[in-house]
């Protein structure tokens, strides 16, 4: 039977951490770390992240803003809200809240971020500080899986790492945070031959690819480390992961569960992040 790994559990210790962090640095600075969320059309699950994330910095103590745009909004718009934020000496991080609509240029949008705002990790200057392991902030998803390996004492060192899927978000970042942490990585994606007999050789499997219950048990080697970051909706409205956790669950030494697992740590680590952005800016 493998150890269920409690997302939910670890995100709140991990919150009440950083709440205790932001009280002292409200206290010594006389103001709050401050997000800006801005929200451009109504999409109905931006909508309930965004409200998630308002939710999660009034938790902690931090200041929070939502800008809700119109779908209709130009490229001039949301640019120039951004370099109003980016002047606003009360909010220390920025974070757009991606899809945009299509007529939105999402690269030139992550540009004009400040990086130093930038607490979604995803401006090309923060990217490129990843593949350099020289960071101040990590993509939200990865560093929460880190962070979840780290709060079971899984070492990475020497271990066959496999990850599955090569977004920019999810798949890349976590190949590089596991390779710093001296893993050997395998990435994997729709165009790997033979899926299965690479995910068989690894002591921790890292899946994210957005296809319900595709990993299956005989895809799985006895004993491994099983981080499930997948979220998808089943016809019948139930979230589930991209892990058949049914048939991994009794091969796995540790895994993840959908929902509880890996959900819970993404915006806890944006809160880590807009703490870092804050404590950062006021040591400039
Ligand atoms: P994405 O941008 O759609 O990327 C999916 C990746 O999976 C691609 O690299 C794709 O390969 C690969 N892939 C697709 N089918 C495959 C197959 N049959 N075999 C091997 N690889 C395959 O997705 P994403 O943004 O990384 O998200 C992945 C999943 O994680 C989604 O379910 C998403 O909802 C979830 N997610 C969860 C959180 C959270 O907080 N828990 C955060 C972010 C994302 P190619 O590159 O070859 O197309």
């Amino acid at each position: 039977m493998a150890k269920i790994i409690d997302g939910k559990k670890i995100a709140a210790e991990t919150r009440a951490d950083i709440a205790e962090r932001a009280k002292g640095f409200t206290e010594s600075h006389g103001y709050a770390p401050g997000l800006a969320v801005i929200i451009v059309g109504e999409d109905p699950a931006s909508q309930v992240y965004v409200r998630n994330k308002k939710k999660a910095c009034e938790d902690v103590g931090f200041y929070s803003q939502v800008y809700e745009m119109a779908a209709e909004t130009t490229m001039e718009q949301l640019l120039a809200r951004i370099e109003e934020l980016k002047n606003d000496p009360k909010i220390h991080g920025i974070l757009v809240q991606l899809p945009l609509p299509k007529h939105l240029d999402e690269k030139a949008v992550i540009a004009a971020i400040p990086p130093e705002k930038d607490v979604d990790a995803f401006h090309l200057l923060n990217t490129g500080k990843i593949m350099l392991g020289e960071y101040s902030f990590l993509p939200c998803t990865p560093a929460g899986v880190m962070k979840m390996l780290e709060h079971e004492q899984i070492s990475v060192s020497g271990k066959e790492c496999v990850v599955v899927g090569r977004s920019n978000i999810v798949g890349k970042p976590m190949a590089m945070l596991l390779l710093h942490t001296n893993g050997t990585v395998t990435i994997c994606h729709s165009r790997t031959k033979d899926l299965a007999e690479v995910t068989r050789r690894a002591d921790i499997l890292v899946v994210a690819i957005g296809k319900a219950d595709f990993i299956t048990g005989d895809m799985v080697k006895d004993g491994a480390v099983v981080i499930d970051v997948g979220m998808n909706r089943r016809a019948d409205g139930k979230l589930t992961g991209d892990v058949d956790f049914a048939s991994v669950e009794p091969k796995a030494s540790a895994i993840t569960p959908v929902p509880g697992g890996v959900g819970p740590m993404t915006i806890t680590m944006l809160l880590e992040n807009t703490l870092t952005a804050a404590v950062e800016a006021a040591q400039k």
